[in-house]
């Protein structure tokens, strides 16, 4: 499903397409390119923390690490 989150920075409107009805991680805004921790539970947005650049390409990092470990599975 898509959920529509708003950013708290600029209060554009984006969609996020969800494919659990939780979720737990990053989200970047599409107008103002702003990073945020996004928690999403029972197709709802409960939190939305921004998060620093330094930090969002740490997790981005991470994620990547462990997909790619995922694929050498
Ligand atoms: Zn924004």
């Amino acid at each position: 499903m898509m959920l529509k989150i708003k950013c708290p920075k600029c209060n554009t409107e984006g969609s996020f397409s969800l494919v659990e009805s939780s979720y737990h991680g990053l989200y970047r805004c599409w107008k103002c390119r702003a990073p945020f921790t996004i928690k999403i539970e029972n197709n709802e947005l409960k939190s939305c923390e921004p998060l620093s650049q330094e930090e969002f390409d740490k997790q981005q990092e991470m994620k990547a690490l462990r997909d790619k470990f995922k694929r050498h599975n």
